[in-house]
């Protein structure tokens, strides 16, 4: 292709991506947060994972933060992330981070081949039943973590503190189709968490590791949001979700915790 004809200014233009989207820049900016957190923890950057958090935000934002380069998104309402999947390519690496419900397990598992990992699982029940539906459509085993309610407040998601090492065991000794593959929070139901929620589940992967006979790398942590991931990464975390941050602020208010 010729150059001819083009000004310097144009060609600069063409080759620095100058008008990139908010939701571009905002990317970049939590990426190098992440990274200096990771270091000061005594990590390498690629330990922790950015999950982008895009419920409620149009495909067409997912794919510019998709076109520059990332490739971990997380959903929380099974309707919006089987809708919204089938749009994106396959080879994003989708989290399903909500409330689980039995009677929606087939279509999420369905509707999203490239499904990586529930981090939201909170009973045995949920748990068998997920491992069933892998096992009925064939799909390799599903990587989960489990959800632990760590604020202690009367909110139903995540098992307490006391009983993960149980229903880790569940997962990891009853559940041939399920990768246990560590333990998530969400801190205070209205998504901010404190030093001693992140405390609790750190507390908790010790316990499990013991119980389990593994090592803490095989334990994922995933805590950590828009506003407190750099101290949950300070803290251990290996999986940070974050949403307003990048994507903006969502255009409709936040569930009630019922
Ligand atoms: C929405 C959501 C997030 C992201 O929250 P932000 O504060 O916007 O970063 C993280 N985790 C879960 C479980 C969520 O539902």
């Amino acid at each position: 292709m010729s150059h001819q004809g083009e000004s310097e200014e144009e060609r600069q233009q063409m080759a620095a991506p100058a008008m990139e989207g908010a939701a571009v820049t905002a990317l970049r900016s939590v990426m190098f947060r992440v990274q200096q957190a990771a270091e000061r923890s005594g990590r390498r950057s690629d330990q922790v994972r950015v999950i982008a958090v895009s419920k409620t935000k149009p495909v067409s934002l997912i794919r510019q933060v998709y076109d520059a380069g990332h490739r971990c998104f997380g959903e929380n309402y099974v309707q919006e992330i089987i809708e919204k999947a089938p749009q994106l390519p396959d080879d994003i690496e989708w989290h399903f981070i909500g409330h689980m419900q039995s009677n929606k397990v087939k279509s999420l598992l369905a509707g999203v081949p490239n499904l990586t990992m529930v981090e939201s699982v909170d009973d045995e029940k949920i748990a068998n039943h997920l491992d069933r539906v892998v096992a009925s459509i064939g799909r390799k085993p599903l990587k989960v973590l489990v959800q632990v309610n760590t604020s202690g407040e009367a909110s139903k998601s995540g098992v307490e503190p006391s009983s993960c090492v149980e229903l880790a065991k569940h997962v990891k000794l009853g559940c041939p189709n399920l990768e246990f593959s560590g333990l998530m929070t969400i801190g205070m139901p209205d998504y901010t968490s404190t030093p001693e929620n992140f405390r609790t589940l750190s507390n908790c992967r010790i316990e499990v590791c013991k119980a389990l006979g593994i090592a803490e790398e095989q334990c994922e942590l995933s805590m950590g949001m828009s506003g407190d991931f750099e101290q949950a990464i300070e803290m251990g975390s290996t999986n940070v979700r974050i949403g307003s941050t990048i994507f903006g602020p969502r255009e409709y208010p936040k569930k009630q915790a019922n």
